[in-house]
């Protein structure tokens, strides 16, 4: 195929230099169900880099589920939410979350990501601004690039740094309205949003809350999440969540009051323009929701696994951070070393992947691990063993 020759030439170039400095990711497709134990390459490791915290992603009542309504609604939704997308289910599993964050109602999306892209830019626009966390998720930048709103970044959970910019943003007079946004929990280091004080602040200078919670969901506040954590479910205008990690299949949702889950209904891009969701996909979201507000079992096993693997990483010596949740990542430094150090936990059994930038600053390249609900104790201490000998080998610990 003859195509453009500046494209090949920059596309070479950029490969090229990204794998030289340890940047360039590889794929390995994970032959089977993404649980505890995966395989790759016909063999079988320790997943520590999966989203599926409770192991809902496997589990039966959310398979069963998936399969009855696509036998009856089938396959696919069929149109976007707002012509004729919306299937009796999709308004179920919007009830369903909204009782599950203790809100007056609210909105699904086909994703996480597409989520903040649509939340953000449906109600802020050019004349206003928004603070925003530095290390904030990718799709919380993107959505706020989206929305034409000046961009305020603050350092992270710096709350005198974050005061000093809402007061200098309200004091100035430039904009209409002004947002504060900040991820729940920090995907990258495991560490919990100051959401306390952050409300104080919002409230002394009328800020709009957003708080994307797609890691506390299903984690934190007994499942229902950071805000719920605090005991700040009425003061929160956005309680943004996904659906891919705890709750184990795919989505994103916004849950808040009715009034702004009505506009979003009628000014959000994706929901307008994007096909709905899978009925399957739905229905497996519904049921584990049910069982989430049902039982606190999986979140408790979560918890202890989460523990009982951060104890013995610290132990062995490593700098897991600050993470005050399941999160636990193990900081290595450079892009380079920590690409080698996830390759040799691979060969010795364990699936933890490296983290390097962009996705964190440079410089402080990590492999994160996600325990899960699903891991056994033997499971873990198979992968501290490797850990153990890994470290060692490369003069880590
Ligand atoms: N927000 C945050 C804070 C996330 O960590 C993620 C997941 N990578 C997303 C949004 C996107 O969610 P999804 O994978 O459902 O698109």
């Amino acid at each position: 195929m003859v195509g453009s020759k500046v494209l090949e030439t920059y596309l070479k170039e950029n490969l090229q230099d990204l794998k030289s400095r340890g940047l360039y990711n590889v794929i390995d497709p994970v032959e089977g169900p993404n649980g505890p134990v995966i395989n790759i390459a016909g063999r079988e490791l320790i997943n520590l880099s999966s989203n599926n915290y409770l192991g809902l992603a496997t589990h039966p009542r959310l398979i069963d589920a998936c399969i009855e309504a696509t036998k009856k609604y089938g396959a696919g939704a069929g149109a976007v939410r707002t012509i004729n997308g919306t299937l009796d289910i999709h308004v179920k599993l919007e009830e369903k979350l909204a009782q599950f964050k203790h809100t007056e109602a609210a909105i699904a999306y086909q994703s996480g990501f597409n989520c903040n892209m649509a939340a953000i830019s449906a109600v802020m626009d050019k004349n206003d601004a928004i603070l925003s966390d530095e290390l904030n998720h990718a799709s919380i930048i993107d959505g706020c690039r989206l929305s034409k709103a000046k961009i305020i970044r603050y350092n992270h959970s710096d709350m005198d740094d974050l005061r000093a910019k809402a007061k200098e943003a309200k004091e100035s007079g430039l904009y209409k309205k002004i947002m504060v946004i900040t991820d729940g929990v920090f995907s990258m280091d495991g560490d919990i949003a100051k959401l306390p004080d952050i409300l104080e602040i919002a409230e002394e200078f009328d800020l709009i809350t957003y708080v994307d919670d797609a890691h506390g969901s299903g984690v934190l506040g007994n499942g229902a999440g950071t805000v719920k954590h605090f005991g700040l479910s009425d003061r929160v205008d956005f309680q943004i969540g996904t659906l891919s990690k705890a709750i184990g299949v795919v989505g994103g949702y916004v849950a808040g009051k009715k009034d702004l889950i009505d506009w979003l209904k009628v000014r959000s891009r994706p929901f307008l323009f994007s096909t709905a969701v899978t009925p399957g996909a739905v229905a497996a979201c519904i049921e584990a929701i049910d069982m989430l507000m049902n039982s606190s079992e999986l979140i408790n096993q979560l918890w202890e696994n989460g523990n009982y693997l951060k104890k013995g990483l610290k132990n062995l010596g490593f700098d897991i951070g600050e993470s005050e949740t399941p999160i636990t990542p193990c900081i290595i430094g450079d892009e380079v070393s920590t690409q080698e150090f996830s390759k040799k936990l691979y060969e010795a059994g364990v699936y933890a992947k490296a983290i390097v930038f962009p996705t964190v600053p440079r410089g402080t390249g990590r492999v994160r691990n996600m325990p899960t609900a699903a891991h056994t104790k033997e499971m873990l201490d198979k992968a501290l063993d490797i850990y153990e000998k890994v470290g060692k080998e490369m003069g880590i610990i």
